[in-house]
């Protein structure tokens, strides 16, 4: 994930204040943490729940082991010849969108691709689901090692092992839908602050405009970070403050709320500058950005598999597949 704006700044103060207030608390006037797991939000009945969590999170830890996967690096590479395996043994149509983008340090040309995952490809009636699939060049948030190695398996990873899972369930779903996964290359191919994102979602969008298919999305879902332990989902401002989204903001909150997955909070905290941005705008996709921004390890070292968990992927793949159900009922 690229950049966000927090506001009002009233409430970041207010946050810092409640994040001191609760360093004291646990750590009392003696300074010894207390010997008590953090609180977990509402358990789930996860025998009712398809997606398979655990094997979501091995989907993770398998994309991780393959490295750094920075646009056109030997990791994404392979990354995407491991996807391509795993989605065409599914049943999916897999094709890459090629495009070429100018290094920004060296001015070399970098070989890159979306990669369209189509589920039901004769299905005019279509939605897309997409996530990011590049890590960022580098951990420049970490304190101790900013130049060091970046794995991303939340801000890069998690989208993608949600997606992995899910393709297991997609055979079950009503055939007269059409999905598309699709996922974005060089979201954040930077190395310097002038640098642009988005240049997958760009191509994309452009692409759709230009060279319209025979269908129309009536909706996209962007999923980024989706994978913290700790997960909380709040509404992401910029979709919220676009009408035709509204809908499907409203549908995505209410399946999770039907759960019982009170995970996905029904209010708004941070304004993302993501690839929705690039949907809503030049493709005019209903868009919606479901993203939880309250992860301390974004952009550092600490981005691995340890940060995330089998139960957060399970809770969001769940209302995924149970919105997919929903979406395709109100044909
Ligand atoms: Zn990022």
């Amino acid at each position: 994930m690229a950049k966000y704006i927090n506001k009002p700044a009233i409430l970041t103060a207010l946050a810092v204040l409640a994040v001191v207030g609760v360093c004291i608390a646990q750590f009392g006037l003696n300074g010894h943490a207390e010997e008590r797991e953090a609180p977990r939000r509402g358990t789930v009945p996860n025998a009712e729940n398809p997606f398979d969590g655990a094997r979501s999170y091995g989907y993770l830890k398998a994309i991780c082991e393959l490295g750094p996967r920075v646009s056109g690096s030997p990791g994404m590479s392979a990354q995407q010849e491991m996807l391509t395996q795993h989605f065409t043994k599914l049943g999916a149509k897999v094709t890459p969108q090629r495009f070429r983008y100018r290094h920004p340090q060296d001015g070399s040309a970098v070989e890159m691709a979306n990669l369209i995952i189509e589920w039901n490809p004769e299905a005019k009636d279509r939605v897309l689901l997409c996530a990011h699939y590049d890590t960022r060049p580098y951990p420049d948030r970490d304190p101790q090692n900013p130049q060091g190695e970046f794995i991303g398996a939340n801000d890069g990873g998690s989208g993608v092992a949600l997606m992995m899972e899910l393709g297991n369930l997609m055979s079950r779903l009503d055939p007269k839908l059409g999905v598309d996964f699709v996922l974005f290359d060089a979201e954040e191919f930077v190395f310097g602050p002038n640098d642009r994102y988005f240049l997958g979602s760009e191509y994309f969008a452009r692409q759709y405009v230009a060279e319209p298919p025979a269908h129309k999305y009536r909706w996209a879902v962007l999923l980024d970070m989706v994978g913290d332990a700790d997960l909380e989902i709040f509404q992401e401002r910029n979709s919220l403050s676009w009408r035709e989204s509204r809908p499907l903001i409203k549908e995505i909150w209410q399946t999770a709320a039907r759960l019982g997955i009170d995970e996905f909070v029904d209010r708004p905290k941070y304004e993302i500058q993501d690839d929705h941005l690039r949907l809503y705008y030049t493709a005019k996709i209903p868009s919606v950005d479901v993203i939880d921004f309250d992860y301390p390890a974004w952009h550092t070292e600490a981005d691995r598999p340890e940060a995330c968990s089998a139960e957060s992927l399970a809770k969001v793949g769940w209302v995924m597949h149970e919105w997919l159900k929903s979406t395709a009922s109100q044909q």
